[in-house]
């Protein structure tokens, strides 16, 4: 269990000079959940970018065991699915495009992979409906299963449960918990649905506009209604009110 799986360190992230992460440290070891919150426009999706390598930190750096090719990540839910032409299967196994052998050849052992991912998720039994036709729930659950083809050891998750009706939500978080246990992943998961998704973090990274921390989740609620307090009590030079 003490094995890091990422390492992020002194890591300051910015668009053009503009200031979003500063000097932010964290680990996630093997076979934790690290839930990452904070309201709109605290630089969530910004910190997921520089993880997944879209955006190069301005200062510090973040260590990945094993490299960024074995992340498997699912995206924000949108509504781009609509009208896609493929099959559940056919969608899964595009999790595999990273590590195609010579650009073209699944990698050894796809198929196995793909038979447990699509098992892991529950949708095995779906594998030759039409992805555009599946409801909410299942739709997340394939992507799941694609991302998972991708994951050597680390979960990105945006958002997993977003949009879910409340037993679809459910699944997704029991999938998850599943994963983690059974199987050793890690997961980086970007979520609002605080009170289930705290209690299934080991650890919460919260973000805001003036700041971010890291703590153990059983101290979450404790922390965040400090910073709160800490907040309301001073203007933004840091005075007293
Ligand atoms: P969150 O995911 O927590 O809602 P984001 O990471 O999307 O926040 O955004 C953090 C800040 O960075 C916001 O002020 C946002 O306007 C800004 N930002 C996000 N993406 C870009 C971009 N591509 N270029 C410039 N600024 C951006």
């Amino acid at each position: 269990m003490n094995e890091n799986i990422i390492e992020c360190r002194e890591l300051t992230l910015a668009y053009d000079g503009a200031l979003v992460i500063d000097n932010l440290s964290f680990d996630v070891k093997k076979g934790e959940i690290l839930l990452v919150t904070g309201e709109n426009g605290s630089g969530k999706s910004t910190l997921i970018k520089a993880i997944l390598g879209l955006i190069r930190p301005v200062a510090g750096e973040i260590r990945i065991a094993g490299g960024r090719r074995g992340i498997g990540y699912l995206p924000q839910k949108s509504d781009s699915s609509d009208g896609f032409p493929a099959t559940v299967r056919e969608v899964v196994s595009s999790g595999f495009c990273g590590s195609l052998r010579y650009g073209i050849f699944l990698p050894r052992g796809a198929e196995m992979r793909l038979e447990r991912a699509m098992k892991q998720t529950g949708v095995l039994e779906l594998q030759n409906r039409c992805f555009s036709e599946l409801s909410g729930g299942q739709t997340q659950r394939v992507l799941l299963a694609r991302a998972l083809c991708a994951a050597e050891s680390l979960l990105v998750l945006d958002e997993p449960t977003n949009g879910l009706d409340p037993a679809s939500a459910s699944d997704m978080y029991s999938i998850i918990t599943e994963l983690r246990l059974e199987h050793g992943m890690s997961v980086i998961m970007v979520s609002h649905d605080l009170d289930t998704a705290v209690s299934l973090a080991d650890r919460v990274l919260h973000i805001c506009c003036d700041g971010a921390f890291c703590c153990r989740a059983g101290e979450y609620p404790e922390r965040v209604a400090s910073a709160h307090t800490v907040h309301r009590g001073h203007n933004m030079k840091g005075e007293k009110t």
